[in-house]
């Protein structure tokens, strides 16, 4: 039998998602049930439709949901934020339990590993894009900078992405804190900032760099308890901690306004992930310029936040392509200014003329050896057909003589030429 429909409703970070279902579940005749993945989203929501006072809704968190699945009636509509998470047991469980009336909210409409979608969602309505949300000041305009600091090119995949263990150890190394701070001061305005980072220890590491240098900084990751997390948070947005230094927290949802800056400390091919990261400090204020400071690359791997991307709900994520058909980077690096933009002779910010990278400079030559040798193949080919009509042309046993000598062929081709082609053969030569 098939289910009820399921539809994946795709709007960027900052389009309003709650205030979309908010309206959804006010229309809905009868109750609705909002799923979310953190007790932090679940507050929020709470919070949101208690001011909007729409009281048909009970908002769980999927897992507490999954516990107690025969204690509640079936909703008339089933919200699920943060949709690309869905495709985990847990949360299919709960939508295919309840089979009713479903809409899935999500900025990227690809699970983490890059797989699609449909086989929860039925059909999926693209909502506004990033680049509109930025004109109508729904959304800060952005600076992506990308001060190179790691080289992530020869890094094993796993459920396609990399593996947090090499990560700690490429990012937990004396030289990249310090160019990492370095960057930072230069360009973030040295204002709120959320650092993105691998683990635990890199976190800390990187806490701890910071508040030596005399900027607050905090830990923040899901192992710590609840009062401690609210606490820390709590903080950072009265203002006492610049830097937020997170394991996998803020990723999704949590909104704080005046974030200014997103450092990117973790390599991901996730483009969810990405998004998530690098659009959090992306957040509407007037006058405000978002930083994004991307250490680590990302940008080579995942479409920049305000791309047009078409998202599908059967085909899994394409990695952008890097290098366009001459060997150039279609987005580069000014090694200047960091600012990040589409390939041009010079950098369009600052002036700079740039030095190709390695990368470019070996694809173009391999373009070029493959121009030359694909010159050389027409020319070798020209000429064998040359010599077949010289051979061709040959009426005497004398004519093959001197294409013998001029060649620099053995004898015996002589006497084969002339037996192939019907040649009287001279008895006296040797
Ligand atoms: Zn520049």
């Amino acid at each position: 039998m098939k289910g009820r429909k399921k539809v994946l409703a795709v709007a960027p970070c900052g389009a309003g998602k709650s205030y979309l279902f908010s309206e959804m579940i006010k229309n809905t005749k009868g109750d609705a049930l909002v799923l979310v993945h953190r007790q932090e989203l679940k507050a929020q929501h709470e919070k949101l439709f208690r001011k909007l006072g729409i009281t048909n809704v009970r908002v769980e968190t999927y897992q507490t949901e999954r516990n107690h699945l025969e204690e509640n009636p079936t909703p008339r509509l089933l919200v699920v934020d943060e949709a690309h998470l869905s495709r985990s047991r847990s949360w299919s469980e709960i939508i295919s339990y309840y089979d009713t009336h479903t809409v899935g909210v999500t900025a990227t409409p690809i699970r983490l590993d890059g797989k699609p979608l449909g086989d929860i969602f039925d059909d999926m309505v693209q909502g506004i894009t990033t680049k509109e949300l930025i004109r109508r000041k729904c959304l800060a305009p952005y600076e992506y900078f990308a001060p190179t600091t790691v080289e992530t090119d020869n890094l094993k995949i796993q459920a396609g992405d990399f593996l947090i263990k090499d990560l700690e150890t490429i990012m937990c190394n004396r030289t990249i804190y310090s160019d990492v701070l370095k960057s930072w001061e230069k360009l973030s305005g040295r204002k709120k900032t959320i650092a993105y980072c691998v683990s635990v220890a890199h976190a800390q590491e990187t806490a701890g760099m910071f508040t030596a240098a005399g900027y607050p900084a905090a830990v923040i990751d899901s192992s710590l308890p609840d009062k401690k997390r609210s606490q820390i948070m709590q903080d950072f947005l009265d203002g006492r901690i610049l830097i937020l230094c997170n394991v996998g927290i803020i990723s999704e949802g949590v909104s704080i306004d005046d974030v200014e800056c997103c450092l990117l400390l973790r390599p991901t091919q996730s483009h969810a992930l990405y998004w998530q990261q690098a659009m959090r400090c992306m957040r509407y204020q007037p006058g405000k310029i978002a930083k994004i400071i991307d250490c680590v690359g990302n940008y080579t791997r995942n479409p920049l936040p305000d791309a047009d991307v078409e998202w599908s709900l059967t085909q899994s994520a394409r990695k952008p392509k890097r290098i366009d058909s001459s060997g150039n980077f279609f987005i580069r690096t000014c090694p200047k200014c960091y600012r990040v933009f589409k390939t041009a002779p010079v950098c369009p910010y600052c002036g700079e003329v740039y030095p190709l990278h390695p990368i470019e400079i070996k694809t173009q030559q391999e373009i070029e050896l493959a121009r030359i040798s694909e010159q050389e193949k027409q020319a070798l080919e020209e000429l064998n057909k040359q010599r077949r009509m010289e051979v061709g042309m040959c009426k005497t046993f004398e004519d093959l003589i001197a294409i013998q000598k001029d060649r620099g062929y053995a004898k015996g081709w002589v006497f084969a030429m002339a037996r192939l082609k019907k040649i009287p053969i001279r008895r006296d030569w040797s």
